[in-house]
């Protein structure tokens, strides 16, 4: 453990939650905000490490362990996904958590943050073995997680159907059903209309905003994508329909691109037919890195962390960069693209559209009263839309980056909120 802020206690962890709470310090430290408010907007509320005993189909018993950690509930309950993969740590698992609690202040919905994990490998697990994980998992979380406490959500490795166990095993210990208490469900058991691509699709309205304030005419530009998953293909999919030319696609398999736009419906359909866009008609191969590099007006990461590092930065020739991924640009990335004029829409922002709609379905589900495929769309896009411009506006008057911007009105947000509330006792 480092220390920062010379001359008082403010300690920095390891990894990526040391980096999260130097972010969290830096735009602290431009809004100017006192010691005692800095102290407690680096430490999280509540951390859970829960052992998670399975017996295996061939009758072994295995234990693994289970983090459920809420950063704070200063704006409203806890929400964020869970995880399942064997990296999963109780350090990992906190920064995730600061994160959903900067996300969901930057486009202003009423939670805070939270995040869990179990660190098991699932492509080792059959179906029964991930249910039974879930189920007991669920168990030692749930005095602690519900509508008004925490909602858990999919992440890596988890998914509707996990969903609907965790909805379950919760159901079964209350005593009735309950639908609120995570979201990502399927439709069938009060999932939202839009969920899915809610991510993807938010990126796209981000793009739009942006290219507005580049004077960038989307029905005229180009873009590429990195990561052709649910991220990936919702983004082509929205942005192709403003008439911006898709020329570049990649997935773990390598990419494809042609100069003149391609189909994105057809390569969706390759992809699901062959598990891949590589092959696809009418295009010429490029590898990952090339992707990056590639010549267009736009480019979307949505795969991985850390592509775009000091090593390549220079070479990338979009104009605009949205970030559909979780932190694809490093520190230095970062810098190099700034001194490039580069402009990037940060992940706190532009991939916020999943725990947006993740609100409108828990909102659903309290109401017991859902809303349209089209209401969903219209509220998502004037969320995102207003959150862009509320962080562009902090942009414009305090001259950081963009990401700086996101960060400084989240910490604010989160500052006030925790300081009316106050101390206990
Ligand atoms: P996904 O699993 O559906 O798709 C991931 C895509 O990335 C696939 O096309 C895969 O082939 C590709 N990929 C994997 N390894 C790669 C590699 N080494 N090089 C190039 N491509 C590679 O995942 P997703 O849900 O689309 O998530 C993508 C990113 O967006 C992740 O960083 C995730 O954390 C982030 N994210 C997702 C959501 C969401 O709602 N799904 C929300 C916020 C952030």
């Amino acid at each position: 453990m480092e220390s920062t802020h010379s001359g008082t206690d403010i300690k920095i962890g390891e990894g990526l939650w040391g980096e999260v709470q130097k972010e969290i310090v830096t735009a602290a430290d431009m809004i100017n905000l006192d010691i005692g408010s800095i102290r407690r907007l680096i430490t999280p509320h509540r951390s859970l490490s829960v052992s998670i005993p399975i017996r295996r189909d061939n009758g072994e018993i295995v234990v693994y362990q289970g983090y459920r950690v809420q950063y704070n509930m200063w704006r409203g309950p806890a929400k964020g996904g869970v995880r399942f993969h064997p990296d999963v740590t109780l350090e990992e698992t906190t920064a995730l958590a600061a994160l959903m609690s900067l996300k969901t202040a930057v486009v202003k919905i009423p939670f805070g943050g939270g995040k869990g994990g179990v660190a098991c490998d699932p492509s080792q697990l059959s179906q029964n073995e991930i249910e039974h994980v879930t189920r007991r998992y669920t168990w030692m979380i749930y005095p602690f997680i519900g509508p008004e406490k925490d909602i858990p959500a999919p992440d890596v490795n988890t998914n509707p159907q996990v969903m609907a166990w965790m909805m379950d095993a919760y159901g079964i210990l209350k005593g009735y059903t309950c639908l609120s208490v995570v979201t990502g469900k399927p439709l069938e058991l009060g999932g939202s209309e839009g969920r899915n691509e809610a991510t993807g699709l938010g990126v796209i309205y981000t793009v739009i905003e942006a290219a507005g304030k580049l004077n960038l005419d989307l029905s005229s530009s180009t873009a590429a994508i990195q990561g052709f998953g649910n991220v990936g293909s919702h983004a082509a999919l929205n942005l192709a329909e403003t008439g911006c030319k898709i020329v570049a696609v990649s997935d773990v398999h390598g990419g494809v691109c042609n100069k003149n736009g391609l189909d994105i419906p057809a390569l969706i359909q390759h992809r699901d037919e062959t598990g891949s866009v590589t092959g696809f008609k009418g295009t010429d191969a490029i590898t990952n890195e090339e992707l990056l590099e590639f010549d267009c007006d736009i480019l979307i990461p949505a795969a991985l962390s850390g592509v775009i590092r000091k090593r390549n930065a220079d070479k990338i020739r979009a104009t605009l960069i949205s970030e559909g991924a979780n932190g694809p640009i490093t520190m230095n990335g970062s810098s190099i693209l700034k001194d490039n004029g580069v402009f990037v829409v940060p992940d706190i922002l532009a991939n916020a559209g999943g725990v947006v709609v993740s609100y409108f379905e828990w909102a659903q589900n309290i109401q017991a009263y859902f809303w349209t495929h089209k209401q969903v769309r219209e509220r998502l896009s004037q969320i995102m839309t207003t959150s862009f411009n509320d962080v562009y506006a902090v942009y414009e008057s305090k001259n950081v980056s963009m990401r700086m911007a996101a960060l400084m009105l989240a910490v604010e947000r989160l500052e006030k909120a925790m300081n009316m509330l106050g101390l206990f006792p």
